[in-house]
């Protein structure tokens, strides 16, 4: 018999990762519109169940940001 689907971790998740859905796009530390969609209003990165992203793009939104932060096109911390 199957679990009772208390089961958070199931299998069958659409895809709603930004990045995968949008195919056209690449996670560039240039496009600030789009990664601060991934940011909290704190500017802190969003974690993987608010992000809603995959892992692998998860990982590049992170990496951009910091990319972006470096770059002061965005902040490190909300004013
Ligand atoms: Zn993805």
């Amino acid at each position: 018999m199957p679990a009772p689907s208390s089961n958070k971790n199931t299998k069958k998740l659409p895809k709603d990762c930004y990045y995968c859905v949008n195919n056209k796009l690449i996670v560039d530390y240039k496009d600030v519109g789009t990664l601060r969609r991934f940011v909290s209003s704190y500017m802190k990165i969003a974690p993987r169940r608010r992000s809603g992203l995959c892992a692998s793009h998860q990982r590049q939104v992170a990496t951009e940001i910091k990319k972006a932060r470096q770059a002061s096109l965005m902040g490190y911390v909300a004013r």
